[in-house]
């Protein structure tokens, strides 16, 4: 099937990693620290023995986790079909970690940004075949969530686009076409302008984060509340996703509160602290945050 690089092993990267090995692909799992990628590896085998218990794999769990090797550097980009990248959403960090891709990958591979708001266009800006770069944008958690959007930049070709939505495709999720690259692309863009307005209202003290969420869920049919989303993807990552779209010049699209950054000063990151909006207990289930 080939072979797949991801670089960052957090919440994205290492469901990225998982979906990619489930699919038959070889994956190289780089992060800064050892104890990241074991983390992570961990993470992936809870995730696979879960699937494999439902019958939901089509070989072991053992096969699944034999094709991922965790990594410390970028050095195997030099034999990768295709590049991922997950890391922090931090510009220059993205920029800095293109710029590297570029010099030991082939030529031909392409390189994508899984992104959630930056333009793809700054990002590929720091390599020499900015027609290979594209944005892949899966949604969290990587191997439950069914969609990527695959974001063109102003250079990519059409090849590289169209080879991004068959790569998608071959790891059983649906793309979504963004043709145009806009800060935010088009679904966090939606969701950000629901995010904005919730954030605002519960800081305001006029509504509860369980009453949006259970309103959100009964009275527009969402599976589940932006709190409860929040939640998932992680409060540091909503943070830094608010303060690049401000940089940007989407800060529209951004809570006028700083509800969020006082949150993660707090240490209240959501699932991954163990308290968010939502408090999770031991084994992981939602609970209010007032009946502590
Ligand atoms: P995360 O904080 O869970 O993981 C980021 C990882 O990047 C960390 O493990 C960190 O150690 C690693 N990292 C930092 N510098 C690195 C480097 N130089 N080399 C290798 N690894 C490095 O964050 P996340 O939630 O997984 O988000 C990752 C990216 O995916 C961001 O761009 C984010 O906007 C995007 N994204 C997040 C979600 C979500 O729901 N959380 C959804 C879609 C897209």
């Amino acid at each position: 099937m080939g072979k797949v690089l991801v670089v960052g092993a957090g919440f994205m990267g290492s469901g990225i990693a998982q979906v990619s090995a489930q699919a038959g692909y070889q994956v190289h799992l780089v992060d800064i620290q050892t104890a990241i990628t074991e983390r992570a590896l961990n993470n992936i085998r809870w995730s696979v023995e879960k699937l494999e218990a439902k019958g939901l794999l089509k070989e072991t769990s053992e096969k699944v986790l034999a094709r991922i090797s965790p990594e410390k550097d970028l050095s195997s980009a030099s034999e990768a079909d295709w590049v991922i990248e997950a890391v922090l959403e931090v510009e220059d960090l993205k920029r800095g970690i293109f710029q590297e891709l570029d010099r030991i990958s082939r030529p031909g591979t392409p390189l994508a940004t899984n992104t959630s708001s930056i333009p793809i266009t700054r990002i590929a800006e720091n390599t020499k075949r900015p027609e290979r770069v594209l944005g892949l944008h899966f949604f969290g958690p990587v191997p439950l969530m069914g969609l990527v959007e695959v974001v063109k930049g102003e250079k990519t070709s059409p090849e590289i686009f169209e080879r991004g939505v068959t790569f998608v495709q071959s790891l059983g999720k649906t793309p979504v076409r963004v043709q145009r690259d806009i800060p935010g692309f088009v679904m966090n863009r939606i969701f950000s302008a629901a995010f904005r307005e919730a954030v605002d209202l519960v800081d305001q003290g006029i509504v509860s984060p369980e009453d949006v969420d259970v309103g959100m869920r009964l009275g527009y049919g969402w599976n589940a509340g932006p709190f409860e989303i929040a939640d998932n993807a992680g409060l540091d990552t909503c943070a830094l996703i608010g303060q690049s779209m401000r940089a940007l010049g989407a800060g529209y699209l951004a809570p006028s509160s700083n509800l969020i950054e006082r949150m993660v000063v707090e240490g209240r990151l959501g699932r991954k602290t163990g308290k968010g909006f939502y408090r999770y207990s031991p084994e992981g289930k939602r609970l209010p945050w007032e009946n502590k």
